[in-house]
């Protein structure tokens, strides 16, 4: 079986539809997003229903839950909060309930899905240190947890030194479990400008990291078009 993970997709339609089509070439099972479908960029209805048109695995991220008035905006920079207001004006009705339906966490095989930690999945806290990721281990049992939320692509093991990893690819030990965060396909912030997403192959237990180049200026064009932040465009071509 071999899974497409894919998050925080930001409304970025240029980068969703480039990174669908490299995953149409890798022999793909099963598509699972997990979570952040809208938020900064111009295209929240077409991401919404692409995404919705491919799988049932897809856990909510911080900004669909503010989106649809479930999480309070106070906590977000005035950028992202005046993308969730006009996200919130832009959305659909039924595209606005599906996000609010969405769980906190998914399930699939081995696997645990969630936007940002498996311990508090609502709380929306960041993990990005190998000693929090260390706590994180003792809250789930599945061998792998699967994350977003902070758009840095990062391998966490669970070993006698917990460590953390940029490869692109990381070979699942027997008996080892991983935390493991997917990156984001649209607005990746790691100084790399190309989506990010990750091929997790549960027959030869790898998972691979992928970078994909999409068309940044018309995702661009949309989102100074929309009268969103200038700023959400800018950082997009530099990646951060
Ligand atoms: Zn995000």
């Amino acid at each position: 079986m071999r899974y497409a993970l894919v998050s925080d997709i930001h409304s970025n339609l240029e980068a969703l539809e480039a990174v669908l089509e490299d995953i149409s070439a890798q022999a793909v099972d099963k598509l699972i997003c997990l979570g952040d479908l809208v938020g900064y960029g111009a295209n929240p209805n077409e991401c919404v229903q692409r995404i919705r048109d491919l799988t049932s695995h897809v856990v909510i991220g911080n900004h669909d839950s503010a989106v649809v008035g479930q999480t309070e905006v106070s906590n977000f920079n005035p950028h992202a909060r005046r993308a969730v207001t006009w996200t919130a004006d832009t959305i659909d009705p039924e595209n606005a309930r599906y996000l609010s339906r969405r769980p906190y966490t998914d399930r699939i095989d081995d696997l645990l899905l969630v936007h940002a930690t498996p311990s508090e999945p609502a709380a929306w806290n960041y993990l990005l240190s190998a000693p929090a990721a260390r706590a994180e281990f003792q809250s789930f049992t599945e061998s792998i947890c699967f994350i977003g939320h902070s758009h840095q692509p990062i391998f966490f093991s669970l070993d006698e030194v917990p460590r953390s990893r940029k490869d692109e690819r990381l070979v699942c030990e027997t008996g080892e479990r991983y935390i493991v965060n997917v990156g984001s396909v649209g607005q990746p912030r790691d100084g790399d400008p190309r989506s990010c997403y990750a091929i997790y192959d549960a027959g030869h237990r790898t998972v691979q990291l992928r970078r994909v180049a999409y068309d940044v200026k018309s995702a661009q064009r949309k989102i100074l078009k929309a009268g969103l932040p200038p700023v959400l465009a800018a950082r997009l071509s530099r990646g951060e």
